[in-house]
């Protein structure tokens, strides 16, 4: 049985004064019936930790310490209180030009120092005008997933970029065609056991309102959420629609 979760991505978004929405999300959920995650940016994940909900990061270099200006190692996340860490974002993968094989050697790092990786994938629009959807997500998954996954280590999740932060979701129907087959690929790899404990989160403009329709298709099991996780009320909300 696969535990949900539910996964904030703030972006480069909050500040000191954002624990005020780390403290109403504990609140709201006392005994929660799902895993409750949250990703600020680096310099708040020690601010924020230790105040009930778990806390990771939006990205880590490969290598634990180095000449890397500007980065972050995975095991800097974990000092700070870190437990996951989310990798290959298509924020980064179009902002900084993340390929799969970087992506795989940032999952790696996470996992040398313990942390859960939750690799993103998902198709642009014009792959998915074109047909391309699986073929893209297929490489990705390829790619960007170390040898080794296992249900304590890996969550993916599916994220087609074109709706992220536009209001627009694919059709249930396309996000469980999707996740059926990221399930697959991970059995083919992996083998079924493993694949089965595998969990595997949608993301893209997921709110209150759609929460729990997409939470009901199958080999959904949970989200990613940019932002709506943003605001206690609109993240509790999908909360209590996974629970
Ligand atoms: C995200 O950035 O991972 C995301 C899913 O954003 P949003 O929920 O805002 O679409």
């Amino acid at each position: 049985m696969r535990r949900k979760l539910i996964a904030g991505n703030w972006k480069m978004n909050g500040s000191r004064e954002s624990g005020a929405v780390i403290d109403a999300v504990r609140d709201a959920h006392p005994e929660p019936a799902v895993e409750i995650l949250v990703c600020p940016p680096a310099t708040l994940i020690a601010p924020l930790a230790g105040r009930g909900i778990a806390m990771g990061g939006q990205d880590c270099h490969p290598e634990p310490e180095g000449a890397h200006t500007g980065d972050v190692a995975a095991e800097m996340l974990r000092e700070a209180g870190a437990v996951a860490v989310i990798l290959g974002h298509s924020e980064r993968r179009a902002e900084h030009g993340e390929g799969d094989a970087l992506v795989e050697a940032k999952a790696r790092a996470a996992w040398r120092t313990g942390l859960l990786a939750i690799v993103c994938v998902g198709e642009s629009e014009a792959d998915r005008d074109a047909g391309r959807t699986l073929e893209v997500v297929g490489r990705q998954v390829a790619g960007s997933i170390p040898d080794g996954a296992t249900p304590d280590n890996l969550v993916v999740a599916y994220e087609p970029v074109w709706a992220i932060g536009t209001g627009r979701t694919p059709s249930l129907e396309e996000i469980g065609a999707v996740h059926a087959f990221i399930r697959e690929k991970l059995s083919e790899r992996f083998g079924a056991g493993t694949s089965d404990g595998i969990r595997l989160l949608y993301g893209g403009s997921v709110k209150p309102a759609n929460a729990a329709d997409i939470f009901g298709v199958p080999d959904v099991d949970g989200a990613l959420v940019g932002g709506a996780s943003l605001k206690a009320e609109d993240f509790n909300g999908i909360i209590a629609a996974a629970g």
